[in-house]
């Protein structure tokens, strides 16, 4: 009963069978024609192959290289093919470029750097995701149409795009107004302007759990710890709205690109942020940096006059505001108290989990409603009932990957683009069966309710929405 969107000509190569790779599986064997024997996995991990071999599949356990990727993937994809990039230390847009050159679709949850970026790189304005997605927008710039490659197309880079659009049309209906579903990026620029949205926080708490306590020296997540180590010691960064009156001590512009974000020098994963989901009301959130922070401030500009990317007529602000499992918080707490990574990693598995969901929204805030929670409420019992081998956040990001290979067949020749620029009510109607709860929640909560007054803050009190508000101290 399950649909089958298209069929894929040419091999299926997928590169990385982690906690996603090893989700995704399953939804392409079940939407998707192909020939099963022209479907390979790159992984360099020994544990997957018994896995794979039981389940028919080829394995090639070797780690994708600067020195090797050509060669590798030149030999398996060609014309019609699909690459499915989910493991950590590829660089995205090399991988981007070969599969464009080789004419197959490609498709990444992330823009991810080859091995070393994250901890070897001198300068921190130099680690940032707005280097990274900088460097593939001027490449698509450049180099424009041709064999679609999707970039950052998960969750959260991902998903949350869609339901940006959807948070939109649903305020917009909720406030007696019947704009039409704008045609591109301009109107949805000044739909989210004249519907008065300030900024987004991209709002998540995922409250999974396993019966075990977390053992000291152990980094426990739900998804890559590899992955949430890296970006959580990357710098906060922010896209910054043009709302904002005041700015950090130790925030910091970029001279070339967009323009459209800021950075703080200072470990997102350690960055506090006051932020609000609907089961836990108000908490505390983790400002980790995130390629579609910056992304969703870009594409929702409204360019001032003569264009200048310093002076916007308008710009959301827009950031994570993460509450991992709570596991995942006392791993982190030891981490950066120790200032050394855990030996030991652990990805909490559909099965060993005995409580909890991931609600995974986008916070609309600062318009006549205050704030609009629009996401994703699935509980890890029901993930488990939807498909196999994946946790509810595996879940939501996997469908998210099955969503945008069915708009890049559909979309062969749409050159690189962001989820941003694709059809978002085709993706979600593709991802809606697999996200639980799709729900909207209207809020009366702002950065300033529930403080503790006890003690002076760095507040402006004229408006609640500042980031400097936000920002915990
Ligand atoms: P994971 O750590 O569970 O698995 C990563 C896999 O990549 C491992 O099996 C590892 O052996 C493999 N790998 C490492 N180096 C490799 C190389 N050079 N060549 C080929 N394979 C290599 O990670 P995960 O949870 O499956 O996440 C995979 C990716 O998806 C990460 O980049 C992560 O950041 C990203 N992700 C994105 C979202 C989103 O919502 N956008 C959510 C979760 C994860």
């Amino acid at each position: 009963t399950h649909p089958v969107y298209g069929r894929i000509d040419g091999a299926v190569v997928i590169i990385g069978f982690g906690s996603i790779g090893k989700g995704t599986l399953p939804l392409i064997e079940r939407h998707f024609e192909y020939d099963a024997s022209r479907l390979v996995v790159i992984d360099p991990d020994p544990a997957t192959h018994t896995f794979l071999a039981q389940h028919g599949h080829r394995h090639l356990q070797v780690a994708l290289t600067p020195d090797n990727y050509r060669a590798i993937l030149t030999d398996l994809l060609g014309q019609g093919g699909f690459c499915v990039n989910l493991s950590v230390d590829t660089d995205s847009l090399d991988l981007m470029i070969l599969c464009r050159e080789l004419g197959a679709l490609y498709i990444d949850t992330v823009t991810e750097p080859w091995a070393g970026f994250y901890f070897d790189t001198e300068h921190n304005a130099d680690r940032t995701n707005y280097a990274l997605r900088q460097r593939v927008r001027d490449h698509a710039a450049a180099h424009p149409g041709g064999p679609t490659a999707v970039s950052c197309c998960g969750a959260n880079p991902g998903m949350v795009s869609w339901l940006v659009k959807d948070a939109l049309m649903t305020l917009s209906q909720d406030m007696g107004r019947d704009d039409p579903v704008p045609p591109g990026r301009a109107g949805w620029a000044a739909l989210m302007q004249s519907l008065g949205v300030k900024g987004i926080h991209i709002a998540e708490r995922d409250t999974q759990a396993r019966r075990l306590p977390r053992p000291r020296g152990t980094f426990v997540n739900t998804w890559s710890v590899e992955g949430f180590i890296a970006e959580g010691f990357q710098p906060a960064e922010l896209g910054w709205g043009t709302h904002e009156t005041w700015f950090p001590d130790n925030g910091h512009r970029h001279a070339t690109g967009c323009g459209a974000a800021i950075w703080m020098d200072r470990p997102g994963a350690i960055t506090r942020v006051h932020t609000w989901c609907p089961t836990p009301g108000p908490q505390f959130g983790f400002l980790v940096t995130h390629n579609e922070a910056i992304g969703i401030s870009d594409y929702y500009t409204v360019p001032g006059v003569g264009g200048d990317p310093a002076a916007p007529a308008y710009r959301p602000t827009c950031h994570y505001a993460y509450h991992p499992c709570d596991d995942a918080v006392l791993s982190l707490h030891e981490m950066f108290g120790s200032c050394r990574q855990q030996a030991v990693h652990e990805i909490l598995t559909v099965d060993e989990i005995v409580e909890g969901s991931d609600e995974l929204g986008v916070l609309l805030y600062g318009h006549a409603r205050n704030a609009l929670w629009y996401g994703s409420r699935l509980s890890n019992a029901q993930a488990r009932t939807l498909a196999p081998y994946q946790n509810a956040t595996g879940l939501q990001v996997t469908s998210a990957v099955l969503a945008g290979m069915v708009w890049a067949l559909e979309n062969p020749r749409a050159g690189i683009v962001e989820t941003d620029e694709m059809d978002h009510a085709r993706c979600l109607a593709v991802q809606r069966p697999y996200l639980g709860a799709v729900e909207a929640h209207y809020t009366d909560w702002t950065p300033l309710t529930d403080r503790w007054a006890q003690f002076p803050e760095d507040i402006d009190d004229s408006d609640p929405w500042q980031f400097r508000n936000v920002l915990a101290t």
